[in-house]
């Protein structure tokens, strides 16, 4: 049976990506080496690595001024880098998941935080809206998709201050306004490639602003420098990263598979709202994630829940459990998810609205 994965991450990954780089592990382009067994800078790495950032400045269309780097230490990381180069009194941050909460706690360690709103006490359900962002902090982060609940902020905001975006679980799903950003980024496992790699855009004058004393490994203009190769870097998650890109390229860039991408998210949330059995996570329509469905079972039905699981993983439907402080489902339907997979996924709903 066909298997339609799910996962929020890691998670499913374009088969272009893991067919070629499967190939890459055995005989990197017919050199007789494995990729990971080459040296990081061997010319053969060298421009995998340049072609990385190549692709990545090409499909987001990311202006002059800004770096490309692939880092280790995942998107958790990055919420300890941004303070440690960049709060020096005081940063603003919008708490709009567990995610945004873990890199207000890292920022608060080593300087003032400001949250300037927060839908923690409606467990995350919303985007909140009405808040100023104050002239006078370092920064403003926000994170762009919120992967456990399945809220997402689709627009690209003014800021008086830089723009700092977590943009983990929605990165290439659409076109972005980098412009408006002095720095994105995002763990690779959600959209772009194996977990083991974050990739990070920079706008060159926020280097200018890095603290004194910010350690090596933790040094963005360090990373800038060297082009990712200050130490070794995931090589073969880099690699596996670059065969997405070539796909998404190939495949039409953002404005192609934003298209797709919407028609999917269109095509499950209108099954939740016509199907009797389920509630959407969230309510606003604006607020919803186009990459991360949430869902849960009306109150009467609610201990079908798990019936239901079984039911969609006997269709070959995996990794539709929701996060544990949602519960309910949560359908991750990232960019290499076809919409063949949704269309199953909505057919199980409807075969077992009919069973009930
Ligand atoms: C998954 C995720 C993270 C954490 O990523 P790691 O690479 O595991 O550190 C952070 N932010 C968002 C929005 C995520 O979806």
């Amino acid at each position: 049976m066909k298997k339609y994965n799910f996962n929020p991450g890691p998670s499913i990954l374009p088969e272009f990506t893991i067919k070629n780089t499967a190939e890459a592990v055995l005989n990197l382009n017919g050199s007789g080496l494995s990729v990971m067994e080459i040296s990081h800078r061997s010319k053969d790495f060298v421009a995998i690595m340049d072609k990385s950032v190549e692709l990545m400045k090409e499909i987001l269309s990311i202006p002059d001024g800004y770096s490309v780097v692939f880092l280790h230490g995942g998107a958790s990381l990055q919420f300890l880098m941004i303070p440690y180069n960049f709060l020096n009194t005081k940063a603003a941050y919008l708490d709009t998941g567990s995610w945004a909460s873990k890199a207000i706690k890292e920022a608060k360690e080593l300087g003032e935080v400001v949250v300037v709103a927060s839908s923690k006490e409606s467990n995350y359900n919303h985007i909140p809206r009405n808040y100023t962002i104050p002239a006078d902090v370092d920064y403003f982060h926000i994170t762009t998709n919120n992967t456990i609940f399945g809220t997402e902020i689709k627009h690209d905001m003014d800021s008086p201050v830089p723009l700092i975006a977590d943009a983990s679980s929605d990165i290439l799903s659409r076109p972005m306004d980098v412009s408006k950003y002095s720095l994105i980024y995002a763990g690779a496992q959600k959209n772009l490639g194996p977990a083991g790699v974050a990739v990070v855009i920079i706008k060159d004058t926020m280097l200018e602003k890095i603290k004194p004393n910010v350690p090596t490994m933790l040094n963005y203009k360090i990373h800038v420098d060297n082009n990712s190769l200050y130490n070794t870097p995931p090589c073969l998650a880099v690699y596996a990263c670059l065969q997405t890109l070539i796909w998404l390229k190939d495949m039409g860039g953002l404005n192609k598979i934003h298209k797709v991408n919407l028609e999917k998210a269109k095509l499950l949330y209108d099954e939740i709202d016509s199907n009797r059995l389920f509630v959407p996570g969230v309510t606003d329509a604006e607020d919803r994630s186009v990459m991360n469905v949430t869902f849960v079972m009306k109150e009467e039905y609610k201990d079908m829940e798990a019936k239901f699981l079984e039911f969609a993983s006997s269709q070959g439907l995996i990794g539709i459990k929701g996060h544990r402080s949602v519960g309910g489902f949560r359908a991750s339907i990232y960019n290499a998810m076809s919409l063949e997979g949704v269309q199953a996924l909505v057919n199980a709903m409807k075969d077992f609205a009919k069973q009930v």
